[in-house]
């Protein structure tokens, strides 16, 4: 259904040329769960913004196709794009009030929603509202849909945004670290619910988030990211029993778990590289354990197929059973 090639977003800065995206490819089929996992700055949200048309100068995309049901979305104009925005492709943001207009009432805008696409009555499109806002878990929708979004907590808040993005049905929802503001209870309630609702309707979900293990329950697949590229991408299980990139090596790493409590944590060392500076190696190089000094530091690492993943690594991790 989406099939991302090549993708490559830059942003054409004053001080240089900044990679945020840079050779990225990846696909979803009908009802599939990506997470894409890295750390802050790696290219995720604008690999998303990308999907959605939403890259406004300096950024731009310089190279690759993103084609969904068939249609080059690259080749979209204004129009184009706000008939597939919103209505078959739906961001989901970090901010819940990045959707909400703080001034409205929420059936005031689930209404607007509804009647940017459909031309529908009032009473159906407030109806719509009504049945999504029951789909996320908000209980008596009708009272709620009076509501202004203030009068909502965090996590409803969130939900409503939600309920937005699922109101026409979406083949795809892009989620932006939704639920990284809240606590880990409703993190985790929202989180079973969207796969359970995309499941239930055929919806595709690109979850991105910088924390593995965030997705390691949800996403059928995982794409690690970092500096503009997927380093490692193949099926969960397999990436969470065995990952092959020293970089998700060390991700995993650091999850706390009950297995090594009372050990420090253990982390990556170095930080990630700031955006404008490039490297004619691997991008990971100077923070990696296993790198062989002249390979890794003076040529980038194609993708190869390894394990059954795709892989951006001369010397992938060995795992000693
Ligand atoms: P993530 O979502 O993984 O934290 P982003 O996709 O937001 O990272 O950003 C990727 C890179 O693109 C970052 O290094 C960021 O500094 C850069 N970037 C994003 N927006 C702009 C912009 N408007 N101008 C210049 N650089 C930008
Ligand atoms: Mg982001």
């Amino acid at each position: 259904m989406l099939n991302v090639e090549n993708l490559s977003t830059h942003f054409f800065t004053k001080r240089g040329i900044v990679r945020a995206v840079d050779g990225v490819s990846f696909s979803l089929s009908r009802g599939e769960v990506l997470g894409l996992v890295g750390e802050s700055g790696s290219g995720k949200s604008i690999t998303g913004y990308s999907l959605m048309g939403l890259v406004d100068s300096p950024g731009k995309i310089v190279d690759g196709s993103i084609t969904f049901d068939g249609q080059e979305l690259r080749s979209l104009d204004a129009r184009g794009w706000r008939a597939i925005r919103g209505k078959k492709i739906a961001m989901i943001f970090q901010d819940p009030m990045a959707t909400l207009n703080p001034v409205l009432r929420v059936d005031t805008q689930m209404i607007e929603a509804v009647l940017a696409h459909d031309a529908v009555p009032k009473a159906q499109a407030r109806d719509r509202a009504r049945e999504a806002l029951s789909l996320v878990g908000i209980a008596s929708p009708d009272a709620r849909l009076e509501s202004y979004p203030h009068q909502f907590s965090g996590g409803m808040r969130q939900r409503v945004a939600i309920a937005i993005a699922l109101l026409h049905k979406p083949a795809l929802i892009i989620a932006d670290e939704p639920t990284t503001a809240l606590d880990v209870t409703i993190q985790g309630q929202i989180l079973a619910e969207m796969q359970k609702l995309c499941a239930k309707t055929g919806t595709a979900l690109l979850w991105i988030t910088h924390d593995l293990s965030v997705v390691a329950g949800l996403a059928d697949r995982i794409a690690v990211m970092y500096a503009g590229r997927i380093v490692e991408q193949g099926a969960t299980d397999q990436i969470l029993a065995a990952p092959a990139h020293p970089y998700t090596v060390g991700l995993l790493d650091s999850i706390p778990s009950r297995n090594v409590r009372g050990q420090p944590l253990r982390q990556i060392p170095g930080a990630a590289p700031t955006p404008a500076e490039t490297t004619a190696g691997c991008a990971f190089a100077p923070r990696c354990s296993q790198k062989k000094s002249t390979q890794c530091t003076q040529s980038a690492p194609q993708v190869s197929m390894h394990e059954g993943r795709a892989l951006r690594c001369f010397v992938p991790w060995v795992h000693h059973a």
